[in-house]
């Protein structure tokens, strides 16, 4: 039965129906209220897990900024070697945490699965980069003078996470924050602390096998408020945020005023275009996987396309039968490609967005109604309207694709660039010169450019993030690990003489 595999899951990973604690500091604890992990095919308990108080939270930052402390002296290949072993024991337990994420999220197997892969690449990537955290030599102007740039560590990185990826956009963090010899304290999100528990005991067990302190790694379930203090608090370095841009926007302009370092992961409106010269077949299975995808709950999701004039109807036709063939259902079973909403409230964004759609002149081209039953089963939507409808400039985080005729690129890059947030965007095309274009300084205007692949499915080995609204920061891959350190410029004078720069004479 469902319960039985439910219970293995959660006995694989050292978790309890109840009784679970959600902070973790070194220690155990967590005396505030309980939060309760539902599942989203049944809206039945799965299990629950205590909060932390702010006072416990005081403590475990003091725990944490203490940690640093010693973690800061531990040589970067040394630190490097830990994350390296953080990554053995969660390919040990790869299949059983993916499907605590697609048991607690609704996504997919697969995609749970591919969650956690992505925490190890991003544990392959850091191991490698803490033997490449490199500066730089500068030649001075001075003679007798070596002026050298370097990264030192920031001190302690919270990071607070949001509820569609609850552990790959943690790992992405914890890896670069650790090489980089930083502490962390991870909040998660309310609705998703059972992956969060479980991750942390994996963590928990690889600090105490090398001696190292429990609060390198510390997790703190909560709501808003614990999110809160953390971005007031001076003793958090760097806030890490990813989550919406409504609430992007609230910790931001606390981190801001008190000139804390931020990172901000806040969402998408993210389109493609397919032009008429564009490989068709490639172009739908394309769009069916980055807008139904984890039931189009990415930030990275497909809300917006936009198709060439020529190729408009027959694509749609094409689109609207692949939409069929998606086969609904628990997420968890072999062949499902679309898992429930997260929750309740997403299915009711759902019913308001399909009215919106109507209220404004769009049409149903597929899909429109939530399927009755315990879960958050709604269908997967094509919409047929206008670019600039209100509704098409907001992202509502479920699988409604809007879809507008354009007449050529240039009118689908307006329209591309035109919303307020700018994460991922793709053009379909087999030109070279639009390929350029789109790309080049009148192209789009979004942190990921793609061609001939969908908005989803970002690689680690490249920065991640986006422009305007969808915040600025980028994560993972590249050079995204400086944002961790306390940069640095360095210079200094062997020659025993004090020549001044720029020839100034000082005497
Ligand atoms: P959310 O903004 O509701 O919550 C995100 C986190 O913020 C949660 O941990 C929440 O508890 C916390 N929080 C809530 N109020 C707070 C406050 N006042 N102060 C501090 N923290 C607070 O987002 P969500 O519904 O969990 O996630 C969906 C959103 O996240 C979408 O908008 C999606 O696009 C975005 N997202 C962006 C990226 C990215 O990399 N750009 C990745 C994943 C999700």
């Amino acid at each position: 039965s469902a319960f039985a595999k439910h219970a293995a899951i959660l006995s694989e990973l050292g978790l309890k129906p109840t009784g679970n604690k959600g902070l973790f500091d070194g220690q155990w604890g967590g005396s505030g209220p309980v939060q309760t992990a539902v599942s989203p095919v049944t809206n039945e308990t799965i299990a629950e897990v205590s909060t932390a108080t702010i006072d416990e939270l005081k403590v475990a930052i003091a725990k944490a900024k203490k940690a640093q402390e010693e973690w800061r002296l531990v040589p970067a290949p040394r630190r490097g070697e830990i994350v390296r072993q953080i990554r053995e024991r969660l390919e040990k337990h790869k299949h059983a945490l993916g499907s605590l994420v697609s048991l607690e999220v609704g996504k997919i197997y697969a995609e749970g699965v591919g969650e956690i892969q992505e925490y190890i690449d991003i544990c392959d990537f850091a191991t490698g980069l803490s033997r490449a955290l490199n500066g730089s030599v500068i030649p001075s102007e001075r003679p007798g003078h070596f002026m050298m740039e370097q990264y030192n560590p920031l001190g302690v990185v919270g990071i607070i996470s949001a509820f569609n990826f609850p552990a790959a956009v943690a790992g992405w963090n914890v890896a670069l924050a650790l090489i980089t010899g930083n502490a962390t304290i991870w909040k998660p999100a309310p609705s998703t602390p059972l992956i969060s528990v479980a991750i942390s005991k994996i963590i928990q067990d690889v600090l105490e096998e090398n001696n190292l302190p429990g609060a390198l790694h510390t997790m703190v379930c909560g709501g808003a408020d614990v999110g809160e203090y953390l971005a007031k608090s001076s003793d958090i370095n760097l806030v890490s945020f990813t989550g919406s841009t409504e609430v992007g926007r609230k910790v931001g302009t606390i981190v801001q005023n008190r000139f804390g370092k931020l990172l901000l992961e806040l969402g998408g409106n993210n389109a493609i275009i397919v032009n008429e010269d564009a490989d068709l077949e490639l172009a739908v299975r394309a769009c069916l996987f980055a807008a139904v995808g984890t039931a189009g709950q990415r930030c990275t999701t497909t809300r917006r396309l936009f198709l060439h004039e020529k190729i408009h109807d027959q694509f749609v036709e094409r689109l609207v039968k692949a939409y069929a063939q998606v086969k609904i259902g628990d997420p968890l079973e072999e062949g499902v490609l679309c898992g429930p909403l997260h929750t309740k409230v997403a299915v009711e964004h759902y019913k308001k967005t399909i009215e919106a759609v109507k209220a404004q002149g769009g049409k149903i081209l597929v899909g429109g109604n939530v399927i009755p039953g315990p879960g958050n089963f709604v269908e997967p939507t094509i919409t047929s309207i206008d670019a600039n409808a209100a509704i098409v400039q907001h992202e509502v985080f479920v699988p409604i694709l809007h879809v507008s005729k354009i007449k050529n690129l240039e009118e689908g890059i307006k329209f591309n660039n035109q919303v307020a947030q700018g994460l991922s965007s793709s053009l379909f095309t087999q030109d070279i010169s639009n390929v350029f274009k789109w790309t080049g300084p009148a192209g789009s205007d979004c942190g990921i450019v793609n061609v001939n692949i969908p908005t989803n499915g970002a690689e680690i080995g490249g920065a991640f993030g986006g422009e305007k609204e969808t915040g600025g920061g980028r994560e993972s891959g590249s050079d995204s690990w400086k944002q961790y350190c306390r940069r640095q410029t360095a210079t200094i004078n062997f020659s025993g003489a004090l020549p001044l720069a720029q020839g100034i004479k000082f005497e």
